[in-house]
């Protein structure tokens, strides 16, 4: 029995090792941290349940297919419930527009918030454009791909606008700029600006606003449980709490991982689901990978990083839906902050999960606010006083009528350079590289080490991208290509 190691038990790393133990591979993960789901964490309090990490989740199916192609029910695992207004859009002049899904239910919102403006704001004409670059996007690049020069892929790339930026799509299909502003949001889920990722990435709008949003029953995190419990059901064992700390190759191929310095396992193949950015050059030596130079972030910009505080309070807050959105006046100004002056905005918009409006057993004592501000990656240049930013954040949230500054019983912040030490995310990155500019969208690490022929990556900083879905399938992707390489080294 062929035996693969994966490092890391990332959401990535757990897809991979359901279906390499459901195609007859021995499977060993190997995680540093002791929890299981990588930056899918749970963070628990008395009174309170809390996701670190996807709050937001798309494409339900995707996670269903792991455990259904590895022959069991993914109902017996996690359960997602469709959120009916999923996203609170608020603007500092007190307009409000609530994103929900569906063709005529979006047309009677965007009609209701530009005052009768339809013709102006082609919503369901840019919902038919989302669904047809999603549709695209689902056949050409959420497969394996050898290479971007094909014939098919290179006809199909022309129609799905990879030189227009999304807020100029967004421009040629709305005149209000609000409206505009909240879709544009879409770029920040691939960790990117709006004002340079390409419009591809409006494919976004289709999972949000042609399917919907989901929340899982019990939090988020239960996806990561499922699969674990699926994993280890069909043998999988894994190694908490330990670090895989270099990986042997003898003559082009991986022969052992090394953990924590003392201990050796053999291994027929490696997936490394550890974001390859920084474990590729840590555990490898340079010299053995010559396709692969050590990452700059001039060369390879990370996506986004993010400040984030988790507040439980003893009360709930009136008028908060499941994800709610407080969006800054000058949308240009943050993300030229964030990428361009590598700082954090001074006037950020804020988005605030709080899943007990859905689930009320994730916060028993009161609501439990997930608050998430945009941040830069993690640089030497980049160093902000974490309690002048808390209050500048509580007294925006004020203007907006809420309050987060009573009725606290707990609070937890998480900084990028949090991020970047938990997950060794490169430069605290959510989703491995940014896809801001045509190249970086489209050419991102492949599955696969070009010099270790036995080594494969899955996870956010490879292909498809980042998010919970993308890293899922990513994972399944890997695996493919190893059930292919055991096949012909029969
Ligand atoms: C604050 C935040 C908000 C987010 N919001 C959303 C959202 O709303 N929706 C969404 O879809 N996505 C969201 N994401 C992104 C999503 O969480 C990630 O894209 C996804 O979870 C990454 O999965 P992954 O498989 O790449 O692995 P990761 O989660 O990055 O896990 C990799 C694991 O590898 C381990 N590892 C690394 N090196 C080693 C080593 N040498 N030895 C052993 N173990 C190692 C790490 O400890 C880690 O646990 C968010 C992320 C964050 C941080």
């Amino acid at each position: 029995m062929k035996h693969v190691a994966i490092i890391g038990a990332g959401l990535g790393g757990l897809s991979a090792a359901i279906s390499l133990a459901s195609k007859g591979f021995k499977v060993t993960v190997v995680e540093r941290n002791d929890h299981i789901g990588g930056k899918l964490m749970p963070l628990i309090t008395e009174g309170h349940r809390f996701d670190f990490g996807p709050n937001t989740i798309t494409m339900p199916e995707v996670f269903q297919s792991v455990i259904r192609e590895s022959g069991a029910d993914p109902d017996d695992y996690f359960q997602f419930e469709k959120l009916a207004r999923h996203t609170a859009n608020h603007f500092p002049d007190g307009r409000t527009l609530t994103f929900t899904h569906g063709r005529e239910a979006m047309r009677t919102e965007i009609d209701r918030f530009t005052n009768g403006q339809l013709a102006k704001n082609d919503i369901t004409g840019y919902q038919e454009e989302a669904a047809e670059l999603f549709r695209i996007a689902k056949q050409q690049f959420f497969i394996n791909i050898d290479s971007y020069f094909n014939c098919s892929l290179l006809r199909d790339m022309v129609k799905v606008h990879p030189f227009k930026t999304i807020h100029s799509l967004h421009k040629s299909y709305f005149k209000d700029p609000q409206l505009i502003q909240a879709l544009d949001r879409y770029a920040t889920y691939i960790g990117s600006s709006p004002f340079q990722a390409p419009a591809t990435f409006a494919l976004i709008a289709h999972l949000e606003l042609n399917d919907g949003v989901y929340f899982t029953r019990g939090g988020n995190t239960a996806i990561a449980e499922g699969f674990a419990r699926r994993a280890q059901e069909m043998g999988v064992v894994f190694r908490l709490g330990e670090e895989v700390t270099q990986i042997e190759v003898t003559d082009g191929l991986a022969t052992e991982i090394e953990l924590n310095h003392v201990d050796y396992l053999p291994v027929d193949f490696v997936v490394m689901n550890g974001d390859l950015l920084t474990q590729y050059p840590r555990l490898v030596s340079e010299t053995i990978r010559p396709d692969f130079k050590n990452p700059t972030p001039s060369q390879m910009e990370p996506s986004i990083s993010a400040y984030v505080r988790c507040i439980g309070l003893t009360r709930r807050i009136e008028g908060l839906a499941h994800h709610n959105v407080f969006f800054s006046s000058d949308y240009e100004a943050e993300f030229r902050a964030l990428f361009e002056e590598h700082r954090y905005a001074e006037e950020p918009t804020i988005y605030i999960s709080n899943s007990s409006v859905t689930a009320p057993e994730m916060g028993e004592a009161g609501d439990n606010l997930f608050i998430l501000v945009n941040a830069p990656a993690t640089n030497e240049g980049n160093v902000i006083d974490f309690d002048t930013y808390d209050h500048l954040i509580n007294q925006r949230l004020k203007q907006f009528g809420i309050d987060i500054e009573s009725d606290v019983v707990f609070e937890q912040r998480i900084t990028p350079t949090d991020i970047e030490q938990k997950f060794s995310a490169y430069h605290g990155s959510l989703y491995g590289l940014s896809s801001n500019g045509t190249r970086n969208a489209f050419m991102r690490p492949s599955n696969r080490s070009k010099n270790v022929h036995n080594l494969f990556f899955a996870g956010g900083s490879t292909h498809p991208g980042g998010g919970s879905p993308m890293v899922t399938l990513s994972g399944k992707l890997a695996s493919e290509r190893i059930v292919s390489s055991a096949a012909q080294s029969l």
